[in-house]
């Protein structure tokens, strides 16, 4: 089984392009721009095979068309959105099979951000992780705006992502990391994990060092949105709300609101 690398390539403010290679292959997830993916391809050597697209946003899809423009490559990406330059549209179940650089992803379905936001899942194997490509769905300490969906699509979404296996590694589209950490210290006060976390990110971001990949087991200890059902974040949410809140999709809605308001 050959290894393969998973680059997060900055770009706009606070996006990473993911790239995943095998040293002469690659893949861009969510090119958003093309300057920094042909920077990077063209320092390590390495040639652009395949695009895989998560959603229609422009900071996700804006870099397509001046990849593809030398060389035709497939571009995969949600079916439901209409973006035009998708050669391989899918929808949750389909399976997409990549030979160079050999990759097998499973297609989930996450609509919340956007109404048909795919994420890509690489199972693991003996001696290789579980990986995730969950584009604006699922951050570190966080979740995705909902511009297009309902809180319970998005709580669905998210359940089928906590679902994975905990070491599963989570490649999020943006580094929002340290803003979202705040935000969940404010629903989930108690959380010791949490405020480890806290410090830990701090210094990755001084050292300008991304805080991901994270992984579903983490997110799972430490991320407000999915931990909706903890009575102790129930409590330290209804009290800064003052709402009663009696259960986890109601939860789930009240901090979505809250943190579309946070400073
Ligand atoms: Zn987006
Ligand atoms: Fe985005």
């Amino acid at each position: 089984m050959n290894t393969l690398e998973y680059v997060p390539v900055p770009a706009f403010a606070d996006n990473y392009i993911w790239l995943v290679s095998d040293g002469r292959d690659a893949v861009a997830v969510d090119p958003g721009e093309a300057a920094p993916v042909r920077a990077y391809l063209a320092e390590r050597g390495w040639r652009l095979s395949a695009i895989l697209l998560t959603h229609h946003h422009a900071d996700h899809v804006g870099g397509v068309a001046e990849l593809i423009g030398d060389t035709p490559i497939p571009v995969y990406g949600p079916a439901a959105e209409g973006i035009a330059l998708v050669t391989h549209p899918l929808s949750g179940g389909d399976h997409v099979r990549l030979s160079l650089p050999h990759l097998e992803l499973d297609v989930i379905d996450v609509p919340g951000h956007t109404r048909g936001h795919i994420a890509y899942f690489q199972p693991g194997g003996a001696d290789a992780s579980p990986h995730v490509f969950c584009g604006d769905t699922l951050f570190a300490c966080g979740c995705g705006r909902l511009f297009e969906g309902t809180p319970a699509q998005m709580l669905a979404s998210l359940d089928k992502l906590a679902a994975l296996p905990g070491e599963t590694r989570v490649h999020c589209a943006h580094e929002y990391t340290l803003s979202n950490i705040r935000f969940a210290l404010a629903c989930d006060p108690e959380n010791a994990e949490l405020r480890a976390w806290r410090d830990q990110a701090a210094a990755l971001r001084e050292r300008n060092v991304p805080t991901l990949p994270t992984t579903i087991a983490h997110e799972r200890a430490v991320n407000p949105f999915l931990r909706a059902e903890a009575p102790a974040l129930q409590r330290a949410l209804g009290e800064q709300l003052h709402e009663s809140i009696s259960d986890r999709l109601q939860s789930f809605t009240l901090m979505r609101e809250w943190k579309n308001r946070f400073r």
